[in-house]
């Protein structure tokens, strides 16, 4: 069984959704050019990529390249590059603080402390997001609000301090996803068909089983109110949902949180 077969079941208002989410990305890029799209390679991201080419969205994209990425991601950016005929730009640490940190930390430093993850996280993708948004007046994401309980609020559309967030799927199950991928023939990473619902660098991403959370095979050491790389920061620095930042090993994680409706006040953000 694949991923495709396993996850993909849309919603009785797919379609709604669907249109719903290529209004927001057409509106957003009318409005605030220029504008990107964040992405991890991941299912998600891989449908927004796919929406933006099919309905002609002007957007350019963007990859995170950490160095730590799996073998499979970067076939996966090599296929996207050929399937769309595009080109992706490609985000890297600087190389002199990647090997510095490695040679006074070490390779699993992140195991050994919240402090540690984090400052990894930083100058793999904090500091390359940074130069990769420069200059941009709104950024895309694949952010679900079924992806975790920190996610649950994720809003389509979010104010920066910098720039505007657009997060089209946020109202899309995981079973939308797939059958979008499935519908459009999306190529996708083959690790979904291992059970890694969210990728991300090889030594911090692992398998989930039955019930887990999507974000349940991210940093899965840390307890669930930490598991963010600081990507999705909310405006006041908060994540959504979060609770003091905790270190636990191995620590048990929570099921999803209902999906609330919202609406697409895409107008009502200012420049
Ligand atoms: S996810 Fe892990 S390997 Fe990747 S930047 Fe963060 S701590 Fe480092």
């Amino acid at each position: 069984m694949n991923a495709i077969s396993l996850y993909a079941k849309p919603s009785s208002d797919f379609d709604d959704k669907l249109a719903e989410t290529v209004a927001l990305l057409r509106g957003a890029a009318a409005e605030f050019t220029p504008i990107t799209q964040a992405s991890s390679l991941g299912a998600e991201d891989m449908v927004v990529t796919d929406i933006l080419h099919r309905f002609q969205v002007q957007s350019g994209v963007f990859v995170l390249e950490t160095g730590k990425l799996h073998a499979e991601t970067l076939g996966l950016l090599d296929r996207l590059q050929t399937h769309y005929g595009r080109e992706v730009e490609v985000y890297r640490p600087v190389a002199d603080d990647a090997a510095a940190f490695v040679k006074e930390n070490g390779e699993e430093a992140m195991y050994r402390s919240l402090e540690l993850r984090k400052a990894c996280c930083h100058i793999r993708k904090m500091e390359p997001l940074e130069r990769a948004l420069a200059g941009k007046r709104a950024w895309i994401t694949g952010l679900r609000r079924e992806q975790s309980g920190a996610r649950a609020e994720v809003e389509f559309i979010e104010q920066q301090p910098e720039r505007v967030k657009i997060n089209p799927l946020a109202r899309w199950t995981w079973g939308d996803v797939w059958h979008y991928i499935a519908i459009h023939k999306v190529p996708y990473n083959p690790l979904h068909d291992q059970f890694y619902p969210s990728i991300g660098c090889a030594p911090c991403t692992r398998a989930v089983t039955l019930g887990e959370d999507f974000r349940s095979g991210r940093w899965w050491w840390e307890q669930e109110s930490a598991k963010e790389c600081g990507l999705h920061v909310a405006a006041d620095g908060s994540h959504e949902g979060e609770e003091p930042a905790a270190f636990e090993p191995l620590s048990a994680v929570s099921p999803v949180s209902p999906l609330p409706n919202r609406a697409i006040p895409i107008r009502a953000i200012p420049n």
